[in-house]
């Protein structure tokens, strides 16, 4: 799995703070810091339209289409993802779900299954089949490479449905190390207090941040 963080808006926890202090006529109360003590209030009050001001654009890659078709539920983000109409997938990678790595009568039974479709899928491409055809054989387990931009309470809706006991391992891999990122980049708004006061799976988010957000 690749995560790159490809663009975020500049100097964004400031650009924000600006947004948000128009409505009380307090532009002229920020400081280097201000913004500090300001973001996570809002976040408490629940004032989260403020936080649509900013947003971030990530590149992923090697990520199953399981995974990916579960990500694109997300519906306020916005996606660009590699075609299987248009790119030939000759010699496509996969995912391999680390229960079935473990077991190796069940890794054996998984990779000739995925090693007769790779040969069934080139052969139908040989005989003129169009790519667009041929991946109708594809498994979900098929690497995927796409682009994901959205906005920063998008993002923390996103992370607060994924990032938890509930979603599946790929996709809370997935979005731990876009928390991680934008936690480094902007981390007045991507702490832990939006969840505090709106995830109803704070336990497991708690662990998450201490684990693998704060500490590395
Ligand atoms: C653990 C888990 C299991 C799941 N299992 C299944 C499953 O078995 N089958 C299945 O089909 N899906 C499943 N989903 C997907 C889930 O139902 C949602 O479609 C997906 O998580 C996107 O959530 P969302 O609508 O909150 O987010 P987004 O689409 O990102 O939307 C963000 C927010 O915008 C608002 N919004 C967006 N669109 C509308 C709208 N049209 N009308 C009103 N408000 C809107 C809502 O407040 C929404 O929370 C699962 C998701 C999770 C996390």
């Amino acid at each position: 799995m690749i995560v790159k963080l490809i663009s975020i808006t500049p100097e964004a926890e400031k650009h924000v703070e600006y947004n948000a202090r128009m409505c009380y006529e307090s532009m002229d109360k920020m400081t280097a810091d201000s913004h500090m003590q300001f973001l996570p209030n809002l976040l408490k009050n629940g004032h989260l339209s403020i936080f649509e001001h900013g947003s971030a654009s990530f590149f992923i890659d090697e990520i199953s289409r399981a995974c990916s078709h579960q990500l694109v539920r997300q519906r306020l983000s916005s996606f660009t993802q590699k075609s299987q109409r248009y790119v030939r997938e000759k010699d496509f990678t996969y995912t391999i779900p680390l229960e079935i790595q473990k077991n190796p009568e069940a890794l054996k039974i998984y990779q000739s299954t995925i090693n007769t479709i790779q040969n069934s899928y080139n052969q139908l491409t040989e005989l003129g089949i169009r790519k667009e055809d041929a991946r109708f054989l594809l498994p979900n387990a098929v690497h995927t490479t796409l682009t994901m931009t959205a906005n920063f309470r998008e993002w923390l809706h996103v992370i607060d449905l994924r990032v938890s006991l509930h979603a599946q391992w790929e996709i809370r891999e997935l979005l731990t190390l876009i928390w991680k990122e934008l936690y480094q980049k902007v981390p007045s708004i991507f702490d832990l207090t939006y969840f505090l006061h709106w995830s109803k799976d704070l336990e497991f988010k708690k662990e998450a941040f201490e684990k693998y957000i704060r500490n590395t």
